[in-house]
């Protein structure tokens, strides 16, 4: 070999493109437009991780894998991802067919259906019942100086005598005695058997109350545990979620977080910091569960700890981060592992004078193809490492080659498709009218590489009720032309050229369609609707088309017209709490799942607007969105005033939004551990590949991992995630994401390095798959019963003795108990009667792809008061706690969950301050319908808008905005997400819930 021969790359890193254009859209902030050059690597760049040593080839662990792995790059099959090893099954198997679903936004009609009456309040039960039998002591905890290498908490909750139930719901009584414990409040724990279970029956009313004054303050003075029995715990004196999000963002936004030590967690997730990648992935791709992986199975059994990632491959990073490299190794596509097919990265160690490379994920050595050979330095490492994306950064994208196309052939651009509902309700509520009008701009927007002036993508037009009407919008048409296809049962696209088109070239006819089709159908009687011929007329185009792309569906009622795919209404609350709840979550029938998959084989992504007005069965009609990597959005009696808003900016984004097509993900890790189970919004057809019709920049994965022999500290544990996808203008793409993690021996560094936030994701993914098979009981309890199982291996084996009744946390869990009470009282698990069946379904599809950061604002809701607002500068108030004592009734409160955004206002807030923001000095004179605040020119309604606005572009889905007074109806609803106090459905309050996990906890231990 000749060492001397460069790489004959001139230029292999094209400037990344930014695949859409931003919309000025209020509340949107759009991708980011400008990148930053490539200026090298940091100076302050530290090698990643070490790939294991170097050993001689025949010592090789090859039992693992299988003699005939690797084929070549030309053979047929779909992808090359597919050539991996053959591992053995995963013991879970797939994930099942994951239903899809919608979520309300409490609309009035909402309302008016629905929020528990007073009447229908549970009550706390009955005062004599304490949180523990007299003969235990109470809890104990502090939050102690970490001993040792790990954090305990054995702060002591020290608490009050509960001697009456709380005052009715209607009395608020507790307001304005902000953080100061309400009499009663987080009554007695009714006993575990009863956990989860529907709200107790009705207590007797309340005899007496204690004077709130009176209550102990909480002392770490060691009263004698037993006579603090039956005493109530001070919620100051357990862990605060907003204590954890404070204290983290103080120590750890000022320095960017570099990515370039092995192990290192991240920063929360609700910390904002900048990310430096010097070779593993920023967390903005991948956040792991634990960073530091027990070594062996059985440690990772004894501890319960979930070993699993939350991947989200094309994240919109912040604007100050560069996107990924993109790299070109040439006509011979990405240079990869000849055995386990990896990708090259910071994990590959060269060797032999650069000749040979060693595998960091399996140890197989490949020889270096000539024209990336490089030499080494000193240090064994490649001199042009740092010019090298791939060497020298933990996420890069490269190009691929035809060997990476579907069919070996180069993709066609991919093609948008409009089918839009003109029945009845569809046209009444004056959606079609809206859909038309916004049509006509929002097609300016449309994905597009930053190189290009127009985007590639193609568009077609289709309406429907009963049945289907195509047009011909082709340029050279003065008018376009309609055809009907009233033949459901066997669907069929009547025309080819000119139902696709370049909407540049055919911008008169598509304007003159998008102007009569409201005509059209404004007298139409047809209530009746057909929803699957709508998919399968979407996905007989773009075969026909020989391209990929995505179905945009808007939907108004459930399909009872006579087609294939025909629904019937099977809404029986009845069901609710039964062992047969899960069947309201399943399908009601497999041809969805079916056509699904025809969809994912396509490349067909189809997303999916509902604007019902009764029940549309979203677990049925979710199917096909979910499995090919699309989005239900829903609006609950759709009316142009109140959700018009929501719903275009929902759509614009959705949109332009980044996305890749035909997608398949593969996650390889290093030997001793693979992926095992996989939850979010896609299709597998076998035990590795992740097949995703469409695949957009807010889609996460989660990835479960399990032991399949021992790691080892030297080497660590190793991830790549790699994404092979069409981009917006066909061009073949590999987005690849490398992270490295610790490996220990020693339970303590386990506890020592674990991410809360990433644990609940994945214990709701885990749950909310689980109730598609087991009734919500049994997943409640099984979550329950796992995290104390967590939380005990911790006491048992890494904390200092210590009493029994001290409620012992490790630092970094400290916050699961309240977390996962979040989780366990969500409108899945433990519905409220409010909520609809749909709406459950529909929530439960949206977590299946949440990220961590979406999914931890979901279960703990951020509360911000808005009294001392600091209207100069850019900087929020500190957030409080997300519980009724917290509120005060001379305050302002703006809650946010990502779905929701409430504005609470006291009945005692000053007149000024009513005039700033509303322009009435009077409480009564507010108006509880409005959905955005008025336009007030003073600085107080400047900054607190402004806040709503950026709360808005952080979340994916646009966010109404509700106004919700003291003591008014609508106060119910709100009261929904004030998660930390008991709920309406009968979910424990924190307090209550600690108590019970300290319970489990002890129970587990003696
Ligand atoms: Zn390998």
């Amino acid at each position: 070999m000749n060492v001397n021969q460069q790489a004959h790359m001139t230029s292999p890193y094209r400037q990344p493109q930014p695949a859409l254009q931003g919309y000025a859209q209020p509340g949107y902030g759009g991708p980011p437009t400008q990148y930053a050059p490539y200026n090298g690597p940091n100076p302050g760049y530290q090698q990643g991780p070490t790939p294991a040593g170097y050993s001689p080839y025949s010592s090789l662990p090859c039992k693992t894998f299988p003699a005939t792995l690797a084929s070549d790059l030309s053979s047929n099959s779909s992808s090359p991802l597919d050539l991996g090893p053959v591992r053995p099954p995963p013991n879970s198997g797939p994930p099942p067919v994951s239903a899809s679903q919608g979520y309300s936004q409490y609309t009035q009609g909402d309302v008016q259906n629905g929020p528990p009456t007073m009447s229908s309040q549970p009550h706390r039960p009955p005062v004599s019942q304490s949180y523990l039998p007299g003969s235990q002591p109470a809890y104990h905890q502090q939050y102690g100086a970490p001993h040792t290498s790990m954090q305990q908490m054995t702060n002591q909750m020290s608490g009050m005598q509960v001697s009456a139930p709380p005052p009715a719901v209607s009395g608020y009584g507790a307001f304005g005695q902000m953080s100061r414990p309400q009499p009663g409040y987080g009554g007695s724990y009714p006993g575990p058997q009863n956990y989860g279970a529907q709200p107790p029956p009705p207590a007797a009313p309340p005899q007496k109350r204690l004077d709130p004054d009176s209550i102990p303050s909480p002392q770490v003075s060691a009263l004698p545990a037993v006579q603090k029995t039956r005493h109530r715990i001070d919620p100051d004196a357990i862990p605060s979620p907003i204590q954890v999000i404070e204290d983290d963002q103080a120590n750890r936004s000022s320095e960017p977080f570099a990515t370039g030590v092995r192990g290192q967690a991240p920063p929360l997730v609700t910390t904002n910091f900048q990310v430096k990648d010097q070779g593993n992935a920023s967390p903005s791709y991948i956040r792991c569960t634990a960073y530091n992986f027990p070594c062996t199975s059985d440690m990772a059994k004894q501890s319960q700890v979930p070993l699993a990632a939350v991947i989200k491959p094309l994240a919109t990073l912040p604007l100050d981060e560069a996107p990924p490299y993109i790299v070109d190794h040439g006509e011979t596509g990405p240079i990869r592992c000849n055995r386990c097919k990896a990708y090259m990265c910071p994990f590959m160690q060269f060797i032999e004078g650069g000749r040979r490379f060693q595998c960091g994920f399996c140890s197989c050595v490949t020889e270096v193809p000539p024209h990336y050979f490089q030499h080494l330095d000193h240090t064994g490492k490649r001199v042009d490492c740092y010019d090298r994306p791939e060497l020298s950064m933990g996420t890069c994208e490269f190009t691929a080659t035809v060997d990476y196309c579907k069919n070996n052939k180069i993709p066609q651009p991919p093609a948008f498709i409009f089918l839009i509902d003109v029945s009845y309700n569809a046209v009444k509520s004056g959606l079609v009218d809206l859909i038309c009008a916004e049509m006509k701009t929002l097609l300016d927007y449309l994905p597009r590489e930053s190189s290009e002036a127009d985007s590639c993508i193609r568009v077609g037009f289709v309406t429907y009720n009963k049945v289907l009407h195509f047009y011909n919008v082709k340029s050279s048409l003065a008018q376009p032309q309609m055809m009907v296809v009233s033949d459901v049962a066997d669907m069929f696209v009547p025309l080819l050229d000119g139902f696709l088109v370049n909407v540049n070239e055919s911008r008169a006819v598509i304007n003159s369609l998008l102007d009569q089709i409201p005509e059209m159908f404004a007298d139409t009687r047809e209530t009746e609707t057909v929803f699957a011929p709508v998919i399968q007329a979407g996905l007989e185009a773009l075969k026909a088309a020989d391209c990929a792309g995505k179905l945009f569906i808007f939907h108004s009622s459930l399909p009872i017209a006579e087609a294939p795919g025909k629904l019937k209404n099977r809404e029986d609350k009845k069901l609710v709490g039964t062992d047969k709840e899960k069947t309201l979550f399943q399908p009601q029938t497999s041809f969805f799942g079916n056509l699904a998959k025809e969809c994912v084989a396509q490349g067909c992504c189809v997303d999916l607007f509902l604007f019902p007005n009764q029940y549309v069965d979203v677990a049925t009609l979710g199917v096909v969105p979910s499995q090919t990597g699309g989005s239900v959005y829903k609006y609950t009696y759709f009316q142009v005033p109140s959700d018009g808003d929501r719903f275009l900016n929902d759509l614009r984004r959705d949109v332009q939004k980044q996305v890749g097509f035909d997608a398949v993900m593969r996650v390889r890790t290093s030997t001793g551990i693979r992926a095992t189970d996989f939850f979010g919004d896609f299709y597998m057809s076998n035990t590795t590949d992740v097949e995703l019709a469409g695949l957009d920049c807010d889609k996460a994965v989660t990835v479960e991992f399990r032991h399949d022999d021992k790691l080892s500290e030297e080497s660590g544990a190793l991830m790549q995630c790699a994404v092979l996808y069409t981009s917006c203008s066909g061009q073949r793409r590999l987005r690849v994401h490398n992270l490295s993690v610790n490996c220990c021996t020693q339970l303590a560094d386990l506890y020592r390095n674990c991410d809360t936030d990433t644990l609940i994701n994945f214990f709701a993914k885990y749950a909310y798959r689980s109730i598609l098979n087991s009734p919500t009981k049994t997943v409640r309890d099984t979550l329950i019963n796992q995290s104390a199982q967590i939380l005990s291996c911790y006491r048992k084996n890494c904390a200092s003795p210590s009493s029994a009744g001290q409620l012992i946390l490790p630092e970094c869990m400290k916050l699961l108990p309240v977390y996962l009470n979040c989780v366990l009282k969500s409108d899945i698990l433990q519905p409220g009667a409010d909520i609809s069946l749909d709406d459950r379904a529909y929530l439960r599809q949206l977590v299946t792809s949440m990220d961590v950061a979406e999914s931890h604002v979901f279960f703990y809701p951020r509360l911000l008061p808005l009294q001392k607002l600091d209207v100069e500068g850019d900087s929020l108030p500190t957030a409080v706690r997300a519980s009724e004592e917290r509120l005060s009734k001379g305050g302002l409160y703006l809650l946010e969950n990502g779905l929701h955004l409430f504005l609470w206002v006291g009945a005692n807030v000053q007149q000024e301050l009513l005039q700033s923001v509303f322009n009435t000095p009077s409480f009564g004179q507010i108006d509880p319908s409005m959905t955005n605040l008025p336009v007030l020119d003073n600085p107080y309604s400047r900054r607190l808008r402004a806040i709503i606005e950026s709360f808005r572009a952080e979340r994916p889905r646009y966010m109404k905005l509700m106004v919700v007074k003291q003591d008014d109806k609508l106060e119910l609803i709100f009261k929904h997400f004030l998660v930390e106090d008991k709920s309406a459905s009968g979910g424990a309050s924190y307090v209550d819930f600690l108590c019970h996990m300290h319970k489990e906890i002890r129970q587990l231990l003696s």
